[in-house]
């Protein structure tokens, strides 16, 4: 393959599954965001990556994404280092309705089949799941600016950014350490 002579972008793209993911945690009340999840129209449009149809999703499945939902934000809360075994189990446990089995289709291909449980939650476990065996769990987050706190995805090599938005809330964030360092 031909080497590009454009610059190489600083971060990769994000996978969809990610990006769903974060949608998903970010659908939360959170700032002066009401809880996307409440208003069934909205909760449709978060939920339609991970499989949910035309229709709008019932008040069971509601209840369900609700629970993994705030099971995945209390696993991106925990501060570094901190262990998260309990909250993993959690999960597993919130999960357990849900099962899967391989399907083999062809020499070389293999995928997962849900066998029983709710679709869409399916398809946030399985979400949830590739990133992890990818290794890229942690790149999901929550912002460092404590009046945003919204989730993002950190695609940058050295996964070390601090905020969803370096413009947004970074910028902010230094400048008010800068004026607090001038006036101490
Ligand atoms: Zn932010």
């Amino acid at each position: 393959m031909a080497k590009t002579t454009t610059p190489v972008a600083r971060e990769a793209a994000v996978p969809a599954g990610a990006v769903a993911v974060v949608d998903l945690l970010n659908s939360r009340a959170h700032g002066s965001l009401g809880d996307k999840l409440d208003a069934l129209e909205s909760a449709a449009v978060v939920l339609r990556p991970f499989g949910q149809d035309d229709g709008a999703p019932s008040a069971a499945r509601l209840d369900l994404v609700r629970a993994v939902r705030s099971d995945l934000l209390e696993l991106v809360a925990a501060p570094d280092g901190e262990d998260r075994a309990g909250n993993w189990a959690a999960l597993s446990g919130r999960a357990a309705s849900v099962t899967f089995r391989q399907e083999f289709a062809a020499p070389g291909l293999v995928q997962l089949r849900q066998t029983g449980g709710d679709p869409v939650v399916g398809g946030i476990v399985g979400a949830v799941a590739a990133l992890v065996a990818a290794g890229d769990w942690s790149r999901v987050r929550l912002c460092a600016n404590d009046h945003c706190r919204g989730a993002f995805y950190d695609s940058s090599r050295s996964r070390t950014r601090r905020w969803h938005s370096y413009e947004f809330c970074g910028n902010r964030t230094n400048v008010a350490a800068y004026r607090a360092r001038r006036q101490s």
